[in-house]
């Protein structure tokens, strides 16, 4: 990758000139597109931007890694899915990939990593696009320069609510509500807020019908029924009518939760979940384990007849 400093240069690479390349270089380099405009840049809209000349040969590919993906070879950090962010981690192997659309092109550092304190491996990406750029003016000397935003990604999503300690124990109640929920778990990791809000109202149908409500019936009629069968009271039940509707207004108004109301929305769940299908499992096998009560003896002898 390089860039024009300047109107002269710019003009030179029009008319087919490269004067900032030698005649051995320039051989192994393949313009795919120039851009010759004004605009802003630092106050002042005659200032002509650098405008980068993508290079499409694996050369270039090479050159522009080094100058805007550099990193340490051995260790960067990254979004451990077990620690959580800006955690050291040891590069176990990188690949580089650069695509070209036409006047635009993005270029993509793959890099496998392990953990340094969990050693989970995971996967990190390091992309820049081209219209992606920022431009700066140095302080010092004045001159501009553009720098690429850097979009960093990491597989698996890092987890963005963590899985209550029962999650496993839902499967041998019902593994149809478990998958239900883990669903919704990698539908939170995702950023994907509307479908995890109709997740987690599906989740709550399905519960109901764990608990022996009739499925056939409307939201509303069964959490009457959930009321008059005792699993909630008029609290809990105006909480989860809310969840409800939320979910309803994400499957067909097209609302889109915040971040702390679809929270809002799993701790209503999840707390009428682990209450009624967990602790309530938890509290029979209790209630066996528990040795019951002596039994009172029974008189074997009549009390003397006082005389
Ligand atoms: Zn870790």
């Amino acid at each position: 990758m390089l860039f024009l400093d300047t109107v002269e240069a710019v003009d030179d690479c029009f008319q087919g000139h490269w004067p900032f390349l030698s005649e051995e270089k320039a051989a192994h380099w393949r313009p795919v597109w120039t851009t010759y405009e004004l605009e802003g840049c630092a106050g002042d809209p005659t200032i002509l931007t650098r405008r980068s000349l993508l290079c499409s040969s694996l050369a270039a590919t090479d050159d522009f890694t080094r100058e805007h993906m550099s990193f340490d070879p051995d260790k960067v950090r990254g979004h451990c899915p077990a620690c959580g962010p800006d955690r050291w981690a040891d590069v176990m192997g990188h690949a580089s990939r650069h695509e070209e659309y036409d006047l635009v092109w993005l270029h993509t550092d793959h890099r496998i990593l392990q953990c340094r304190a969990c050693e989970t491996i995971y996967h990190q990406t390091d992309s820049v696009f081209s219209e992606d750029e920022i431009c700066h003016t140095d302080p010092v000397s004045g001159e501009d320069y553009v720098e690429y935003k850097h979009k960093i990604e990491h597989w698996p999503s890092p987890i963005k609510r963590e899985r209550p300690d029962w999650l496993h124990d839902l499967s041998e109640i019902d593994p149809s509500l478990h998958d239900l929920m883990q669903a919704v778990y990698v539908a939170l990791d995702s950023d994907l807020d509307v479908l995890a809000a109709i997740g987690l109202r599906t989740a709550f149908d399905r519960a109901t019908e764990v608990l022996g409500i009739d499925p056939a019936k409307r939201f509303g009629e069964k959490l009457s029924d959930l009321q008059d069968e005792g699993f909630v009271g008029l609290t809990e039940k105006n909480f989860l009518s809310v969840l409800t509707d939320a979910g309803g207004a994400a499957a067909h108004r097209a609302w889109r939760p915040s971040t702390s109301q679809l929270d809002t929305m799993m701790s209503i769940a999840e707390g009428f979940i682990q209450r009624t299908l967990i602790t309530r499992a938890e509290a029979d096998r209790l209630k066996i384990a528990v040795p019951p009560k002596p039994r009172r003896r029974q008189a074997t002898t009549q009390k003397p007849v006082p005389k």
